[in-house]
């Protein structure tokens, strides 16, 4: 298509002219942050060509759901959610569906939809967004379906963005995977690793902070490979120190960070920093050398340690956090309690867990389970019961100190504030309104599995 972009914003807003009412969108996220993020930038493009965003599917001339393919569950939402939309679509003839992000790309959805969802009519890749304006063009001037898929470069930098948060802001400074774990389809629906350039990423983030944004979230499949291919290569801890340079009363958190690239330097990095969290989230995912290398993760228990040892070496209270899978095909009972040693060990702040499910087309996919579904689930369960001990006990690392939090909301009921100290802690203490969205000193008072109960202390704080 060769028409320019405001051709194509002035035509389609030629079209929304022609309604009788004013035209609205709907946009819905499902999966990671990073999906999350692609979302802002579809509701930024869609206000952009005259819609009015809204979060009631019912009044909307536009429905975009937003997919994540890493896991089946989010995908059966996705179709669920398409299935009932029914009698919305009686009610509003104009109503154009789409379905984007990664699990767009995925060819068993996108034949799904031909045959039992003929009404999605605009399927984009991850990747592709900027390509929406130009693919409901096409469906306005009459195409039965528009398809792109694109994930090979990187989305434009001008493209507009509606944050969801005024005072945290998820900023991805990657795209793609190279590592082919062989239980994720990341890689086949994302594509390879490409970084936007560091000065971008820096005007993005400066622009942030002057806004008053508390918190940036660095974002990429494996941010520790940041820079690789980029015409001045740059490595991730680089990166992070020209933006800890930036100015400002604010908190830098990333993820997901893979093990076999965190080096001293990025631990060294953090802990020197004015800004970066002081937590680092490195999933291990199975505490067995030999599942490790079924998984294809390139790296031993003996090296993750080795990062875990330097980090407390140099600050005792570092947290971790991590993602770990339960029942992987080839786990065994053996293989499962070498997890157990190794949450025994790192002792975790917090962990992310998940019952392995494969997905078509990966390598995982084609092997035979050892174990039952309920040697699996009773796996689980023991993994959650030792997590939440350990969380509680090693929390209280932290009882009697001062530490600071960002307060993001407030339970009305009960009057507490819930954010995250800059050691990554989930923390609750009693607060007001005008506390949310602020960085606020607080003494800890109190340990849960869960959280860290505390106190704001009053008169030591910003704007008091
Ligand atoms: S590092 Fe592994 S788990 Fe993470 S996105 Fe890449 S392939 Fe998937």
């Amino acid at each position: 298509m060769s028409d320019s972009r405001a051709q194509i914003r002035e035509e389609i807003r030629a079209v929304l002219e022609t309604f009788p009412h004013s035209p609205k969108a709907h946009v819905q996220s499902f999966g990671c942050q990073l999906n999350f993020c692609d979302g802002e930038k579809y509701k930024g493009i869609l206000q952009d060509l005259g819609y009015e965003l809204t979060d009631t599917p019912e009044e909307a001339d536009v429905i975009l759901y937003n997919a994540c393919a890493v896991r089946a569950h989010a995908e059966s939402r996705v179709i669920g959610r398409l299935g009932a939309l029914k009698s919305i679509r009686e009610k509003n003839p104009r109503l154009i569906v789409g379905l984007c992000g990664c699990m767009a790309e995925e060819e068993e959805v996108r034949a799904l939809l031909r045959k039992s969802y003929p009404f999605v009519r605009l399927v984009l890749g991850a990747g592709a967004m900027e390509r929406l304006p130009e693919a409901l063009l096409s469906v306005y001037r009459g195409e039965k379906r528009h398809e792109t898929l694109q994930f090979a470069g990187l989305p434009d930098e001008t493209l507009p963005t509606v944050r969801e948060s005024t005072f945290q802001a998820s900023v991805p400074v990657m795209y793609g995977c190279n590592n082919f774990c062989t239980y994720c389809i990341v890689p086949y629906v994302r594509g390879r690793e490409r970084s936007r350039t560091p000065e971008a990423i820096e005007q993005e983030v400066r622009g942030l902070i002057a806004q008053g944004c508390r918190e940036i979230l660095l974002l990429g499949q494996n941010v520790n490979s940041y820079g690789r291919g980029l015409e001045t290569e740059i490595s991730f801890p680089a990166l992070l120190r020209r933006l800890d340079a930036i100015e400002g009363d604010y908190f830098i958190r990333f993820m997901s960070s893979h093990p076999k690239d965190a080096t001293p330097e990025l631990i060294d990095t953090m802990l020197s920093s004015q800004h970066i969290e002081h937590h680092l989230h490195l999933p291990v995912q199975c505490g067995s050398d030999r599942v490790l290398k079924e998984m294809n993760r390139h790296y031993t228990l003996e090296t993750y340690l080795k990062t875990v040892d330097y980090a407390r070496s140099k600050s005792p209270d570092f947290g971790f956090s991590s993602d770990l899978i339960v029942g992987f095909p080839t786990e065994t009972d053996e293989d499962f309690e070498g997890t157990m040693r190794i949450i025994e060990y790192v002792k975790y702040d917090n962990l992310y867990t998940f019952i392995y499910s494969p997905r078509t087309g990966t390598k995982a996919a084609q092997m035979e389970f050892v174990s039952t579904q309920e040697q699996i689930a009773a796996r689980m369960s023991r993994l959650l019961a030792r997590q939440r001990e350990i969380s509680e006990e090693f929390n209280k690392r932290f009882l009697g100190k001062q530490v600071r939090f960002l307060a993001e909301k407030r339970d009305p009921e009960t009057g507490l504030l819930l954010g995250k100290t800059r050691e990554g802690l989930v923390l609750e203490a009693p607060g007001t309104e005008s506390d949310i969205g602020r960085l606020l000193d607080v003494k800890v008072t109190g340990v849960k599995n869960w959280a860290l109960g505390g106190e704001i202390l009053r008169g030591t704080n910003d704007a008091e």
